[in-house]
């Protein structure tokens, strides 16, 4: 397997070290051999040539099977001007891979359910789900829109529009992932009120006749946000649109507590998705060995789950050593508690590939 890998900025070239020694070791350990080569993107591509996403790091992503990302940004580039602001490297780069599909699994290792924001008797029946959200339509791209004057008065507008075929890949990519999951996929509109939900609605059903072995049910999105922390252990996976998905996606995650934990993934149509941890670049602990390398160590176990379809193993294994390391009381600073260990980033990934 061919990985591009981009380091980035602020902590992301120590959590991506990290996340390559456990790259290594779990070649090694199940005879897989992971080519990697480094790439540019963000403030340093910036510094090194002058703009966030040069031309060598587009054409090394294509050529790659998957693209391993740390974080971009930093306040040395927060006045440059806009349009080469480091974010616009990672907006350019899933663009240029047709990425349609954001996967944001929030799960909570039992280990942190102190970190959890909810009450114990909601977190003991455990939060382990996955957001599949659309990411490429919906209001945040549909024209018209616009600001302007009618009638002596200023409005704004939006236009939240979906074609059925956007709508019938990113159900299944849905469908695919609840499959590799528990089976269950929670589709989210609000068809009560909305069109294009409607329609949404009618080609999720359509796209389920594919799927007869996934169990599909539909959600409004008021309800959903409320679901989400009355009783997140209903949910196996989420499909939803761009905005609901905005929102939803990071209502899942704060909920478990901890941001340097949580992995993710966009995938296209084919060949390379993006990993990366959901975090940014957190300047103010950079270069100080604080970072916790679990988000990004976790983002390769997705890396190779859904690159490959036969890695499921590796991916397993990757997961278990980091929960055992959880279990051992290891922690960084952004999880710590009373009596843990409190160690650093190498250190940690230390822990992991003991385990491993
Ligand atoms: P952030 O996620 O970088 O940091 C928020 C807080 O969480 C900070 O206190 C940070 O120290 C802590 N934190 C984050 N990741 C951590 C980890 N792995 N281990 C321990 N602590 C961790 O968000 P921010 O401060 O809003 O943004 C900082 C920079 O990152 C900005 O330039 C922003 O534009 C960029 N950013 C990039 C991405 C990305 O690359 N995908 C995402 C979000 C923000």
């Amino acid at each position: 397997m061919k990985i591009c890998v981009m380091p980035g900025d602020g902590i992301g070239r120590e959590i991506v070290a990290q996340a390559l020694r456990v790259l290594d070791k779990v070649g090694a350990k199940f005879g897989k051999k992971f080519e990697t080569e480094e790439a540019l993107i963000g403030g340093c591509a910036i510094d090194a040539t002058g703009v966030p996403l040069p031309d060598e790091t587009v054409r090394l992503c294509k050529a790659s099977d998957a693209v391993l990302l740390g974080a971009v940004g930093g306040p040395k580039w927060d006045t440059i001007d806009p349009s080469i602001r480091p974010e616009r490297g990672l907006l350019g780069i899933r663009k240029e891979l047709g990425l349609f599909a954001n996967l944001r699994p929030a799960s909570l290792f039992p280990e942190l359910q102190h970190a959890c924001f909810l009450r114990p008797d909601i977190v003991a029946k455990g939060i382990d789900l996955l957001v599949v959200r659309e990411l490429t339509g919906g209001a945040y791209f549909g024209t018209p829109k616009g600001i302007e004057v009618r009638d002596g008065e200023r409005v704004g507008f939006n236009n939240m529009i979906y074609s059925e075929h956007e709508i019938r890949r990113i159900a299944k990519v849905g469908f695919e992932a609840a499959r590799k999951r528990r089976g269950q996929l929670c589709s989210v509109d609000k068809a009560n009120v909305l069109d294009v939900s409607r329609l949404w609605r009618e080609v999720v059903i359509e796209v389920s006749k594919d799927f007869p072995d996934v169990d599909l049910s539909h959600m409004y999105v008021d309800n959903a946000a409320m679901q989400l922390v009355r009783d997140p252990s209903q949910f196996d996976v989420i499909v939803t649109e761009n905005l609901f998905g905005d929102i939803l996606s990071d209502e899942a995650s704060v909920i478990t507590g901890s941001i340097g934990m949580l992995p993710s993934a966009s995938v296209g149509a084919g060949k390379p998705g993006l990993f990366e941890p959901i975090h940014g670049s957190a300047p103010d602990i950079a270069g100080q060995n604080k970072a916790n390398p679990l988000a990004t160590i976790l983002s390769v176990a997705m890396l190779l789950r859904y690159t490959s379809d036969d890695m499921a193993d590796e991916a397993a294994a990757i997961e278990a050593a980091v929960q055992k390391t959880l279990a051992q009381g290891y922690r960084t600073g952004d999880i710590r508690e009373d009596g843990c260990k409190l160690v650093g980033c190498v250190e940690m990934a230390d822990a992991v590939l003991a385990n491993l």
